[in-house]
């Protein structure tokens, strides 16, 4: 396959670095250590290539699926971790294969726009947001992060919409995020394509699957995410040469060598690594739901970040205005609470009060769905990477990138080598 070819197939995935031991398409056995999209992805992608090789998933808890979980009430439907995917072929390359295309939509284009909650107002996001940056300051930070290992506070140049787009992904402040994890095409991280970025990208939406997604939309699944999970599960299922074993902890590398008798290069570890166990974030999220007449006055959108700490919601995501499938009863609208546990009192009133005087009072419906551990990406993430030991192969979103694309994409690049 050509460098033109590959740049194709993963697009700005290429710039992230694969953590894969060369002998891994070598094994006998092959143990993926974590049944999330990751661990379930790349065993789907490498089972279906190599129908010889014996796969085992060993996963800790007694459920797959890892972060991603539907939550459903009545026909109120959130999801707890991600609602949807933005463009990138890869994505679409797998629904496409596990049949899933009926079901798989882009979201509502009324619905596009984002806000920040700025000094108390509401600014909305466009290209004009660049002049609250201040253009020629973001040119110059720009020029100097391609020397890399800069945080994203150095990188946007106005604290609040900086700690805004990193809290909205990945609940820590700009100051603690590795620009070059969070926008390598920017920094410049890692290789550049073989054609300049306009040809790549018209080449790269020709490529699409089902079909070709517009400049800026997402797209999701109607029933949430859990449905990618149940429908790879029920694929790896009907595979012969995959196994899921439930209720395992890995200690560590050596304990699963022992347990499955292969040699470290034959271990996919798709969990956070055991050795250089990542800090990470906690958050709790919950699903907040109105009559339509209640919420009126809120236009419809994407939803509105909150970088101001004093109040515990981060991030206020309009459900039932993104997807093209139905998230509530008719007549009702849906949101999601993001709730950063650094900036809340653990007291559930106190989230109310605060979805209260945001959105509406008197909610039909408010319950806490979830909580969920983030993995930190302190500045000269991407850039200490390079330096993991590769005794074993490391796959899912405690390193090289936080999207589903970015892992899913990972999977197929995995598979690959096979
Ligand atoms: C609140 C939230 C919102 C998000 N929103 C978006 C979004 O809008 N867009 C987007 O693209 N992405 C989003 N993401 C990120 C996305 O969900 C992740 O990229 C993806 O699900 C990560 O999958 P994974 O398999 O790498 O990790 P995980 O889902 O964490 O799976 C790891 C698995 O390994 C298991 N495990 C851990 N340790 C061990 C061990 N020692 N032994 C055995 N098993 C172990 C765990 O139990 C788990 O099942 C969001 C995530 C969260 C939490």
């Amino acid at each position: 396959m050509s460098n033109l070819d590959e740049w194709i197939l993963h697009g700005d995935e290429m710039r992230r670095p694969l953590l894969v031991n060369p002998k891994i398409s070598e094994s006998s056995k092959l143990i993926i250590v974590g049944a999330g999209l990751s661990g379930l992805c790349c065993a789907y992608r490498i089972a279906k290539k190599r129908p010889d090789l014996e796969i085992i998933i060993h996963e800790k808890s007694s459920r797959p699926g890892g972060v991603i979980a539907t939550w459903k009430e009545d026909e109120w439907v959130c999801d707890v971790a991600v609602n949807a995917t933005r463009p990138h072929p890869a994505f679409w390359r797998l629904i496409d294969d596990l049949n899933l295309n009926s079901l798989f939509k882009p979201s509502n284009p009324v619905a596009k726009s984002r806000w920040v909650l700025l000094d108390g107002k509401r600014h909305k996001l466009t290209w004009r947001t660049i002049f609250k940056i201040g253009p020629i300051k973001l040119l110059r930070s720009i020029k100097r992060s391609k020397s890399g290992g800069l945080s994203v506070s150095e990188l946007i140049p106005n604290k609040q919409i900086a700690d805004a787009m990193c809290l909205g992904i990945v609940n820590d402040t700009s100051e603690n995020v590795d620009a070059d994890f969070l926008f390598p095409s920017l920094t410049k991280f890692g290789q550049n394509p073989p054609v300049k970025k306009s040809k790549l990208n018209k080449l790269i939406s020709q490529s699409y699957p089902i079909f070709s997604p517009k400049k800026g939309s997402i797209a999701s699944l109607k029933g949430g995410m859990g449905k990618l999970v149940e429908s790879l599960v029920e694929q790896i299922s009907n595979l012969e040469n995959v196994s899921i074993v439930y209720g395992g902890e890995s200690e560590s590398l050596d304990s699963i060598s022992k347990t499955y008798n292969v040699p470290l290069e034959s271990i996919l570890w798709a969990a956070p690594n055991p050795k250089f166990e990542n800090n990470s974030s906690k958050i709790s999220i919950f699903a907040i739901g109105y009559s339509f007449q209640q919420v009126s006055h809120i236009e419809k959108g994407y939803g509105t970040l909150v970088p101001d700490e004093d109040f515990p919601v981060s991030g206020i995501l309009h459900e039932s205005d993104i997807h093209h499938s139905q998230r509530c009863p008719k007549g009702h609208r849906l949101f999601r609470l993001m709730v950063p546990h650094n900036r809340w009192d653990k007291e559930t009133d106190s989230v109310l009060k605060c979805a209260e005087s945001l959105l509406a009072h008197n909610p039909v419906i408010f319950k806490k769905i979830g909580e969920r551990k983030i993995p930190s990406y302190t500045p000269g993430h991407m850039a200490k990477l390079s330096q993991i030991s590769l005794e074993c192969s490391y796959v899912g979103w405690s390193y090289s990138g936080v999207s589903i694309t970015h892992v899913i994409d990972q999977s197929e690049r995995i598979a690959e080598l096979f």
